[in-house]
């Protein structure tokens, strides 16, 4: 008879499911899982902060459309990954975490770290549950692993009580599901279709918005194909940037609200029109706006803003049912259009006063030219995490995107401290694929001070990772000479001068 530990189960078990990355801190009572994980050839990697490690392993499942685990301890180890795993949530990215709890025959008894922590975790997942019995491990590992993949991809919770990890159980009684296969792809209805492309058609200024659900999504070739086509203007939202490269001639990310504002029909392809998108609501859209909508996720659709088509299914699948239709009518949008000519003239003017922000060469450096000279040495393909209030707004639009999945920033939740998991996750990727590609973190200060800890596993595990922080020395905007002024006249600053900060003067921005 063979047995096996409920750690061993763990182990086996997210390997039949392709699981290859797990990020954590270890101690009682995971150590034995992780050592399991690693045993089975999972690379595991331990962190400073349980947050940190569960924006790394969720960065994993949006870089590769696959679920890295996220391994805490009890209680509070499992409260500081619910940050990460909320991030994961709301940015539809899939991640599952994995957190040990304390055994069973003492809860309620006021155990070492107890916490209802199925119950916690529902609220920041898709699927949170214990396994009843160690037979079932595998079976709630492969749910646990196909949610958050399956549908609208998001975090799940499998809870692990210390009796569990150790416990043996003969493998045979064990039944091991296998690797669940990739999610269905799901297309939009013939009668959908034919509804968007004759809005399209008809449309006088209409615009394609690309979103990260594009990005995840894997539909760069399909979006390009429709741009290239139909000859329509897009707009990529944050993380949508590069699913087409940024200087695309199509691209009118510099004309962003004239665009929004005027477009009389717009596609929206896996994005939400949420806070990041002004709602889809006047007065930065268009009040008869028509709304084309492709999402995975059937609840999504019409939210806001009711959708003219709703094209329900896998936006890869769905653009490519658009450009058969497109291309068998023989359809492009005109080059010449008011519309056309009206998005160049402000690409123009923005693209000058940008240019003559990043030329100044006053000091402290403003946002533009730090920025300008950082993206004359960024190599093209290399992926840039950005993070920060000004830091992330301005590097958004100064620093390109050539490539797919290549920016990480701070999301739908508008999360600060993700840059360093989220680089410590891409750099992970980058070393096992051997690509040779630069992970670059522009950070705010601010920011940067969340997760910095983090350096040193980046340090410890010899990750190549560049950190650039633009240092206004302060929370938000920092503070201007006036209020630091204000500050030291009310006495408190010798504490602050005291801790080694710089004054005023001498500070720079970056
Ligand atoms: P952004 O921040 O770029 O606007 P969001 O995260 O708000 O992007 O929106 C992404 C959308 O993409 C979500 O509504 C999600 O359901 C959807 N989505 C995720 N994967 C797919 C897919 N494969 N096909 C279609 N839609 C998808
Ligand atoms: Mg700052």
């Amino acid at each position: 008879m063979e047995e096996l530990t409920g750690a061993q189960l763990i182990a086996e078990a997210l390997k039949a499911q392709n699981v290859e990355y797990m990020f954590g801190i270890v101690g009682v009572p995971v150590i034995e899982v992780a050592m399991a994980a690693q045993a089975v050839g999972i690379k595991y990697v331990g962190m400073r902060n349980e947050q940190a490690a569960c924006y790394a392993a969720s960065a994993v499942g949006y870089l590769t459309g696959h679920p890295a685990v996220c391994l805490v301890v009890s209680g509070p180890g499992l409260i500081h990954a619910l940050g990460g795993m909320a991030n994961a949530n709301m940015n539809c990215w899939p991640v599952v975490v994995i957190g040990g709890s304390s055994d069973q025959n003492q809860e309620t008894t006021g155990a070492f770290q107890e916490f209802p922590q199925v119950e916690t975790c529902r609220l920041y997942s898709k699927f949170s549950a214990r396994p009843g019995s160690l037979v079932m491990i595998p079976a709630v590992v492969e749910k646990a692993v196909r949610s958050s993949m399956y549908g609208r991809p998001g975090a799940c919770y499998i809870d692990i009580p210390g009796n569990m990890v150790n416990a043996k159980v003969d493998q045979k009684t064990v039944r091991f599901p296998s690797c669940c296969p990739p999610p269905p792809v799901s297309l939009a209805s013939n009668l959908e279709i034919s509804k968007a492309v004759t809005v399209i058609k008809q449309a006088q200024r209409p615009l394609l918005i690309v979103g990260k659900g594009a990005a995840y999504g894997r539909a760069e070739n399909e979006i390009k194909e429709l741009v290239e086509l139909s000859g329509l203007p897009f707009l990529p939202t944050p993380m949508g940037k590069g699913v087409l490269p940024d200087d695309h001639p199509n691209c009118v990310a510099a004309a962003r609200s004239r665009a929004l504002l005027q477009a009389d029909v717009i596609v929206l392809l896996g994005a939400r029109l949420n806070w990041i998108l002004h709602f889809g609501f006047p007065p930065r859209f268009s009040p008869d706006v028509k709304l084309i909508q492709v999402d995975i996720c059937a609840e999504e659709l019409s939210n806001n803003v009711r959708a003219t088509a709703a094209l329900l299914g896998d936006v890869r699948a769905v653009v490519s049912q658009l450009v058969d239709v497109l291309r068998s009518d023989t359809w492009t949008y005109p080059t010449d259009t008011v519309w056309w000519t009206n998005l160049r003239e402000k690409i123009a003017s923005n693209a000058q006063i940008s240019k003559a922000l990043s030329l100044q060469n006053s000091l402290p450096m403003n946002y533009y030219t730090a920025f300008h000279h950082i993206a004359e040495l960024l190599p093209k393909d290399c992926v840039i995490v950005s993070e920060g209030a000004n830091t992330m707004d301005i590097g958004r639009t100064m620093l390109l995107n050539y490539f797919p999945r290549r920016r990480l920033d701070a999301g739908t939740f508008g999360t600060m401290g993700v840059g360093p998991g989220f680089a410590i996750a891409a750099a992970v990727l980058e070393k096992a694929q051997h690509t040779g590609r630069r992970v670059v973190c522009v950070e705010g200060d601010s920011a940067f001070g969340l997760s910095g800890m983090e350096v040193e596993t980046m340090c410890r595990y010899k990750l190549p990772v560049i950190i650039i922080v633009i240092n206004n020395n302060g929370i938000y905007s920092g503070v201007d000479k006036e209020t630091w002024r204000e500050m030291e006249k009310m006495g408190d600053m010798t504490i602050i001068k005291g801790t080694g900060h710089q004054s005023v003067k001498d500070r720079t921005q970056v």
